[in-house]
């Protein structure tokens, strides 16, 4: 079997077997299983993981942040507005500094698609990766199918819409790799703008939204992500009539059907309050979720490696 990436960039640096043994892991954490030796993940020294969070969040880092300590494994937040990066050190250097003091895995979130690639062949030390542009967001994806495993969801030969944009969402991306491995197709949904320029095989794209949630068992909104947009889109305006997913339309539609969104959500625009309170809405769960996935993910690199 492949061992475990020292370097978790994307979805594809795992293969479909270590993805259900995360899920596995994910999911006996969740129910108590304490890891032999956690206190310190079974190793002489506990191991110091860092998050470096180059840009928002609230979710990813804390549900990493509790991971961390509920693993046992020593935190430190590495803030890199008052580092040496704001000084012009770069990524690669800070990271070194890290591990000559001895921190064992940094899990960073970046701005630039793709940074995370130049360490892959030489790690300074494990790395995962936290959200990197509009690249991908693979532990978001991870968690999103522990959620749909854990309600009995099974995306084999299913179809997840995915509404909102597409184009720009890492978590989009992220999704789009991995619900195929597992059967699923997908139906990419939102205003042209927002629609990924190649569908991968077997999937498809709609502006109209009816069209793909009648089409779907599972929806998946996301969020405009207009901080990744050079200007403002037209679209912008009326996007909660046209696009968005609210109860009355489901309502309209005559579909009960599982509703994920990543966080944070733009109440009103993506999703109505109606939706978000309502039975069919798992956003809670991905959030309590997140954290033993993120346990899952650490323990495979830090002790299963
Ligand atoms: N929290 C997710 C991300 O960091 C989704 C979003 O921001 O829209 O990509």
């Amino acid at each position: 079997m492949q061992s475990f990436p020292k370097v978790l960039e994307c979805i594809s640096d795992l293969s479909k077997d270590q993805i259900e043994k995360l899920i596995h892991s994910a999911n006996r954490l969740k129910s108590g299983y304490v890891p032999v030796g956690s206190r310190n993940l079974g190793r002489k020294f506990t191991p110091i993981v860092a998050t470096s969070f180059l840009e928002n969040s609230t979710r990813t880092k804390h549900s990493f942040a509790i991971a961390i300590k509920k693993l046992g494994a020593m935190y430190i937040d590495f803030n890199a507005d008052t580092s040496s990066l704001k000084k012009g050190e770069n990524l690669e250097e800070t990271l070194l500094t890290l591990h000559y003091q001895g921190v064992d895995l940094c899990i960073i979130r970046t701005s630039v698609s793709g940074e995370l690639n130049q360490f892959k062949k030489d790690p300074p030390i494990a790395i995962i990766n936290g959200g990197d542009g509009i690249n991908e967001h693979p532990t978001q994806a991870l968690l999103d199918l522990f959620t749909m495993f854990e309600e009995g969801i099974d995306i084999n030969g299913k179809t997840m819409a995915i509404i909102g944009d597409c184009k720009h969402s890492r978590v989009g991306h992220s999704l789009t790799s991995l619900i195929p491995m597992f059967g699923g197709k997908i139906i990419f949904c939102g205003p042209k703008e927002c629609l990924p320029e190649d569908i991968p095989a077997n999937c498809e794209a709609t502006t109209n939204v009816d069209e793909a949630i009648l089409k779907s068992d599972v929806l998946y909104t996301l969020r405009i992500q207009k901080e990744r947009h050079s200007q403002k889109a037209a679209y912008y305006d009326n996007y909660e009539e046209e696009f968005g997913v609210n109860l009355k339309r489901l309502q309209r539609l005559d579909k009960k059907i599982p509703v994920f969104h990543p966080g944070p959500v733009n109440i009103g625009v993506e999703l109505d309050y109606e939706t978000i309170k309502s039975d069919l809405y798992l956003g809670y769960k991905q959030v309590t979720n997140s954290v033993f996935m993120r346990m899952a993910i650490l323990k495979a690199m830090l002790i299963d490696a």
